[in-house]
């Protein structure tokens, strides 16, 4: 596991997005204030106890008196408790050292030496978020979980793994990388590069964006660890020995060079006391060497080129380049102020950079922060012809000397404040995790986390520096952009031969390994190569590891109660919450009435309709979204859904917008719809590299329920090709006259229903505001329908109607049919996926075919397409009445469809045990009640129809499987010939498919 480098704005520097609270009594808060500096607990000492009332938390900041780690709590009334330790790990080669040992630590460690206690642990307990990430300078190790017992099992497996880990050499062939025979059991058969980390790394070199980021980074920053590859560069990778690996853990995961982070309602105290015992009492005090020297700053600007592989799909052929400029940011301004200034800069369409660089279309958005210890800032554009660039340094150039120049006006300023209060009140659930990230890479480098906590300060002050200055933030453009010497041009270009340049280094540089061998070595890798295959074939012993029980959890589920009422004659229904100050609406428009030939235009039709020239006017207000969704119920099963949020006191506001985006869209600007097009294109391909399987599920989905088709031509391959097209036509006007006819089935009262979450004592004037809503956009009053005497805005307990099934075919027309469809890609690994028909939520046999999924996933296909077959994931799902297996980052394409296959006759076999069924009801059940944000409450009613009488249900039923159903159900759904199925595979060339006529070649 790899942390991305984020490299959209926004959510690298703005991370409190996510910052929720809980609208519950103080008690763990309160308790955190009785600690006092000097106090000694546990081994540790108290240093500080801060108060922070913006995000109604109490920070206690300790130290380790033998150690020195460092350590902060964070005390909430939050029950999705958190716990993180972050290493710093400054590499100096790219040999991906810090990315290879993250993976090995989770293999096995001195308590808990089973294989792989990290992946056990997933299906042991009702964690919300179990993972691992290596940054460039630091390796973070999160889990958070709502239950107590289920906190101390995992801090004791973390502990342990990151302190104590065996790596043992088996363990660093298999995640990081090895020779081995290509067929492990025939010595004949050629020897290939092999190994976890070494495909995940190919993957994530496949992805142009990354690349890009990537060089950006390291020549920006060349002289210390930011110059290396922390993640590996697949062809250093080989370069590293099981010696290395073990000098870098013993000196980079030390407690002298780790920082502990708590969060949420548990004590304290407990934390403390579990960590000194099964960890740090056994630690003397080292001086890590690990901190990281400033870049030396340059005192001339440089300009750099580097090449990538071409995209197929880029959506104009002759536009693949990308070209960015980057300044180091040396001085220790605050965060703060460069993520402010960011965003005016380039965020949304009234930035200055959207006006000279997007709207003329010489490209498509570029910008990146990055996650080091001196911040840089970068401008850019991707998706932009040769010949501009000498035109695109200049505008950005003349950009800058403008903003200097003319400031930024005050409404786009105050917008973007309000955006933060707006942040800090929205209620996410992993507010834990998101504080953690948000303040590792600072604390990594020593500054204060605590500081950056006391996010209104920040907001005084800067309000109170633009007052003492109304130049301030011009000044900061001249001297951090202008004056700036430390600055990069980097330019990318795509190469044809690029892939093949690729494959012919990792050959030789694979030739040459082989070369130096003896047969005596060859002999050997044949040995070690049978030795993991039967390591990793071995019935596993987990009894080590801590568990909870299938007792352990909550039989029945806690009831959301809703209000059903209607608002102008449209269904609403009413969910009171704890929703701190925040109102969220939804509305999910139906699309039973649209014409066939419109549905692939409806992604684009949902980001046009907010597309005006006073969009910032409206972040000023609320947050919009408008999303096509696609849902299973009786009454509509396909829909878009439209939501926004906004602060109580804006609420007449936001109706206002609405009424204006429904009662005169417009649908006149070709310029701005094709700036929109020409994004969503580049987005779009952007992404297959990096969601190839949830393209592979989608496309295997299609022929096989008509949600599956509607999936694929909204957000499929079919999606991304037809946006292609449209981003090649040199006249929009027929797109633009279209958009009218698909408003008036989406944008139409007749077709809606609508959902209101606030506080109870908002929720009266939030009804009336809606029903007024609604009358103003009646577009055909005689068309309404009958409205009941006596009604206005109306609210009544709802009278529980429970669906006893949902049909899978809503659409007669529709005829399931198996299809076998393969996408050739400019990358040199596979995403492969399978779909098997079977039922919907509601029906009996879906809580089986749920835990079968976890079994499978858990039991087999892991072990199988990742340990064996060098994948970096695979396994099984359910959900939309579909079975669905899936491999991601897959060295092999056909071979894992046989084992897909297998798997369903290993469950047949019956070679599992009431433990593997016990684990997997865990960890569905941690999925099941994994926790929801009140601004979601009564959303699965809403949206699906499911209620709580039907979760009630479906988990009794969980409850219920045996080892008998399992059997059963894998039989009757998942036996060859049984349903119908589709298959697809994204991924490089491939001989086998092209032969055979049963596939469609795309
Ligand atoms: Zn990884």
């Amino acid at each position: 596991m790899q942390a991305s480098n984020d490299l959209s704005l926004g959510k690298s520097s703005f991370q409190w997005q996510n910052l929720s609270w809980r609208f519950r009594s103080t008690s763990a808060t309160e308790r955190a204030l009785q600690y006092q500096a000097g106090q000694k607990i546990s081994g540790f000492t108290v240093k500080e106890v801060v108060t922070v009332p913006d995000l109604f938390l109490t920070a206690v900041k300790l130290t380790h008196d033998n150690t020195g780690a460092q350590y902060l709590h964070a005390a909430r009334d939050d029950k999705n408790n958190l716990f993180s330790v972050q290493l710093r790990t400054t590499p100096m080669d790219n040999t991906g050292v810090p990315h290879i040992l993250e993976h090995t630590v989770l293999c096995g460690s001195e308590k808990y030496p089973c294989r792989d206690p990290f992946f056990k642990m997933l299906n042991r307990s009702l964690s919300t978020f179990m993972n691992a990430f290596t940054a460039s300078d630091f390796t973070m190790y999160p889990f958070s979980t709502q239950n107590g017992k289920d906190f101390q099992n995992l801090l004791s497996v973390y502990l342990d793994a990151v302190f104590f880990p065996c790596l043992r050499e088996l363990d660093f062939w298999q995640e990081g990388w090895r020779l081995e025979n290509e067929n492990p059991t025939d010595p004949t058969s050629p020897l290939v590069f092999k190994g976890v980390v070494f495909n995940e790394m190919k993957g994530a070199f496949s992805d142009n964006e990354r690349v890009y980021a990537q060089h950006l980074q390291n020549k920006l920053y060349p002289d210390h660890t930011y110059g290396v590859v922390s993640g590996g560069e697949p062809l250093a990778i080989p370069d590293l020995s099981w010696e290395q690996l073990k000098h870098f853990h013993a000196t980079h995961y030390h407690p002298s060079n780790a920082r502990f982070f708590t969060y949420g309602d548990l004590p304290l105290e407990q934390h403390l006391k579990q960590i000194q015992e099964e960890a740090l009492s056994k630690f003397e005090r080292t001086e890590p060497d690990t901190a990281v020297p400033n870049q030396p700053h340059w005192d001339r600007p440089r300009e750099d080129h580097v090449t990538c592989s071409p995209d197929a799909m880029a959506p104009d052929a002759a536009k693949q380049n990308t070209l960015c400029m980057s300044y180091l940011i040396t001085d220790t301004f605050e965060g703060f102020t460069l993520s402010l200034l960011s965003s005016l800069m380039i965020s949304g369409p009234n930035s200055p950079f959207y006006k000279t660089l997007i709207e003329p279309k010489i490209g498509t958005n570029f910008s990146s922060v990055v996650g080091t210890k001196e911040a840089s800032f970068s401008i850019g554009l991707q998706g932009m012809a040769e010949e501009d660039t000498e035109k695109v340094k200049q505008i950005i150039v003349q950009t800058i000397d403008e903003i200097i120049a003319n400031g930024f006006e005050e409404e786009r300023i105050e917008a973007l404040l309000h955006k933060i209060e707006i942040q800090m009140k929205h209620q996410s659930t992993s507010f834990g995790l998101s504080l953690a990230s948000y303040i590792a890479s600072c604390w990594n480098h020593d500054g204060d986390p605590v500081q950056l906590l006391k996010i209104s300060d920040s907001v005084a002050q800067f309000r109170q520096a633009l007052k003492d200055n109304p130049r301030f933030l011009q000044e900061k453009v001249l001297h951090y952009f202008k004056d700036n010497t430390h600055r990069l041009t980097l330019s990318m270009s795509p190469d044809e031969a690029y892939l093949e340049k690729q494959v012919k280094a990792e050959e030789e540089k694979l030739q040459k390994k082989v070369q130096a061998l003896s047969e005596s070595d060859k002999k050997d890798i044949y040995e070690k190569g049978l030795e993991l295959l039967s390591v990793q074939s071995k019935i596993q012993d987990a009894s080590c590891l801590p568990a909870l029980k299938v007792s352990d959890i909550e039989p029945t589920i806690a009831v959301t109660p809703v209000e059903m009422g209607t608002a102008g004659g449209v269904p609403v229904q009413y969910c009171e919450q704890p929703t701190n100050g925040m109102v969220y609406f939804r509305a999910m428009c139906s699309l039973n009435t649209l014409p066939e030939d419109l549905k692939l235009y409806v992604p684009l039709f949902c980001s046009s309709v907010i597309m005006k020239s006073n969009v910032y006017l409206y972040a000023s207000i609320t947050q919009f979204a408008i999303r096509k969704s696609i849902v299973h119920s009786q009454s509509d099963s396909q829909g878009v859904l439209l939501s926004s949020s906004c602060l109580e006191r804006n609420l007449p506001d936001m109706f206002h917008l609405w009424s204006d985006i429904f009662n005169s869209p417009h649908f006149d600007d070709e310029e701005r719809l094709r700036v929109l097009v020409m994004m969503s294109a580049q987005e779009l391909a952007n992404g297959i590299s990096y969601s190839g399987h949830m393209y592979a599920m989608t496309r295997a989905a299609r022929s096989l329920t008509p949600t599956g088709e509607l999936q694929e031509t909204f957000g499929g391959m079919e999606q991304v090709k037809f946006m292609k097209r449209i981003a090649e036509m040199p006249d929009l006007t027929q797109v633009l006259r279209t958009l009218p006819r698909i408003k008036r089935h989406i944008l139409n009262p007749l077709n809606m229903r609508c959902a209101v979450n606030s506080t109870p004592q908002k929720m009266s004037d939030a009804a009336g505001q809606l029903d007024n809503f609604m009358s103003n956009v009646a577009s055909n009053k005689k068309d309404r329908k009958p409205v009941p005497p006596g009604s206005g805005p109306s609210r009544k307990l709802i009278t529980v109607r429970t669906a006893s099934t949902f049909k899978l075919d809503l659409c007669p027309n529709f005829k399931p049919c198996q299809m076998k469809t393969f996408f050739p890609m400019p990358f040199p690994i596979n995403f492969v996926s399978e779909c098997i028909r079977t039922v919907p939520f509601t029906h009996e046999d879906y809580a089986s075919l749920n835990i079968l999924s976890r079994v499978m996933t858990a039991k087999y296909l892991h072990r199988e397409i990742r340990e064996k077959g060098g994948a970096y994931g695979g396994g099984a799902r359910v959900g939309g009445g579909l079975f669905t297996f899936y491999s991601y980052r897959d060295p092999n394409s056909v071979q894992t469809l046989s084992t897909f296959r297998k798997s369903v006759d290993w469950v047949r076999s019956g070679q599992f045990t009431q433990q593997d069924i016990d684990e997997a009801k865990l960890s569905v059940f941690s999925a099941v009640d994994s926790p929801v944000a009140p601004s979601n409450k009564g959303m699965g009613r809403f949206l699906s129809g499911i209620t709580d009488e039907l979760k009630q249900a479906h988990r009794e039923r969980l409850f219920a499987v045996t080892d008998k159903s399992l059997v059963d159900v894998a039989g009757r759904y998942l036996g060859i010939g049984q349903r119908t199925c589709g298959v697809a595979i994204l991924g490089p060339e491939n001989d086998t498919i092209k032969k055979d006529p049963s596939w469609v070649v795309k």
